[in-house]
């Protein structure tokens, strides 16, 4: 099951459902997929991501925004199911 692995997928998997989000890199920017690409700077996301917090700038998401709003953006883009 190619959804296992963590690290060493191949980025060439054609998925068209979700992101695949538990390639090393964002599929949709082709930057680093980290903690901060998600919560703050991941274009792909923008939209939903607002929906749930507007400010970007992640020191003020990690001190500032409730984790119950973090936690909801990450499942409503199912990052969950990809960790
Ligand atoms: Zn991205």
């Amino acid at each position: 099951m190619a959804h296992l692995c963590r690290r060493k997928c191949y980025p060439s998997q054609p998925y068209d459902v979700t992101p695949d989000l538990h390639l090393v890199g964002c599929n949709y920017c082709k930057s680093l997929l980290a903690v901060e690409h998600i919560l703050s700077s991941c274009s792909a996301y923008k939209n939903i991501r607002e929906k749930h917090y507007s400010n970007s700038q992640l020191p003020h998401i990690l001190t500032n925004i409730s984790k119950h709003h973090i936690f909801n953006y990450l499942s409503e883009i199912n990052l969950f199911n990809k960790l």
